[in-house]
């Protein structure tokens, strides 16, 4: 875009979104805390599924205070069903270094704000412009979009050419606006597939649309093949708790989870499930079928093989004294257990 049009696009883009933006709930009172964890939550989920958790979050953890003395627990159960959650660990984490280093108050300076556990320049970007009006450069997937179609570029670019046209283009005093506007034109108007451009707002500086390329901008790359997994899990019982293991090598997150194993190729299930019970018991536990759940963790589509079991006081002992093992009751595993395939597990044996 020549830069004498800048100004009018500015101008057609801000005066759309003051009337179209959607009243998504960290839009109202935008405090650097609610941009701050609305855009932790929008990196992987899409706004319609992360409305609901950032309601509950915000409504249990209202200020950086509350989370960072939170236990880690409880924000990884907040978070459950959300998936990545080294975001909520990084939460965590930079809500205490904000109490302690800023007395709670969210700090205002890019380079500090960048600083912190899981903010990366996108964040850091859309925190300072969003809360603090900051004429920092946003690019997201949407964002990408736009631009490619509004220069009409059809090739693959360098990632700092989106940057440098997003801090040629926000306003010094309106960047808050401007930056929400892109992401809202890409996330409602220039979408990928079929963009609506004949209510588009900036329509007459899109050289897409002027070429009639909109349908072919940007290029696509393939899509990540979709991997199919077999896992066992064990719901083992003992006196109304349920068995945990600690699984610092599993691909299912969390500090806490019940026993799984992935069912190797050439293997069945209930081969697999016998020798995590011939690795856990000894073999001398009776398990047996009780489910096969669905589940999927990004582009992984996981059958899940639930087995159950009641253990005995010796096996109980035996385990405990191994200490990599613990017995948790219903309350217990609501905070212990983050992901939530492990919750539809336990789920199911309750019926
Ligand atoms: S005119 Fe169409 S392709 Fe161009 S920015 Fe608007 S919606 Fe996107």
């Amino acid at each position: 875009m020549k830069p004498e049009k800048i100004e009018g696009f500015r101008n057609s883009l801000l005066k759309w979104y003051h009337k179209h933006r959607r009243p998504l709930p960290w839009r109202m009172n935008p405090t650097p805390y609610r941009v701050w964890i609305s855009e932790i939550m929008l990196q992987q989920t899409q706004v319609k599924s992360a409305i609901p958790y950032f309601n509950r979050f915000v409504k249990r953890l209202p200020d950086i205070a509350s989370l960072a003395q939170a236990p880690v627990e409880e924000i990884l159960a907040l978070w459950s069903g959300l998936g990545y959650y080294s975001r909520a660990r990084n939460l965590h984490k930079a809500a205490r270094k904000i109490l302690e280093y800023w007395g709670g108050i969210f700090p205002n300076e890019y380079k500090t704000v960048l600083s912190l556990p899981g903010i990366g320049r996108y964040t850091a970007g859309a925190i300072c412009s969003i809360a603090f009006n900051q004429p920092q450069p946003v690019v997201d997937g949407n964002i990408r979009r736009v631009i490619v179609r509004l220069n009409g570029i059809r090739s693959y670019i360098p990632e700092k050419y989106f940057w440098d046209r997003m801090t040629e283009w926000v306003p010094w005093e309106k960047a808050s606006e401007f930056n929400q506007a892109m992401m809202e034109l890409g996330a409602t108007i220039c979408l990928p597939a079929q963009p609506l451009c004949p209510r588009c707002p900036v329509r007459r500086y899109c050289l897409a649309k002027k070429q009639n390329l909109q349908s072919t901008i940007p290029l696509t790359k393939p899509r990540k093949a979709i991997v199919k997994v077999g896992v066992v899990i064990l719901v083992i019982r003992y006196r109304g708790k349920v068995l945990l293991t600690r699984q610092d090598d599993s691909f299912i997150p969390g500090k806490w989870g019940l026993p799984v194993r992935i069912v190797p190729s050439g293997q069945s299930p209930e081969e697999t499930a016998q020798s995590l019970n011939n690795k856990l018991f000894g073999g001398r536990l009776p398990i047996e079928s009780l489910a096969v759940l669905k589940h999927s963790i990004t582009h992984n589509r996981i059958s899940a093989h639930i087995y159950t079991g009641n253990a005995t006081g010796i096996i109980s002992e035996l385990l405990e004294a191994e200490g990599r093992t613990y017995w948790a009751n219903d309350l217990q595993l609501d905070g212990m257990l983050t992901s939530s395939l492990f919750r539809k597990a336990v789920q199911r044996c309750r019926k």
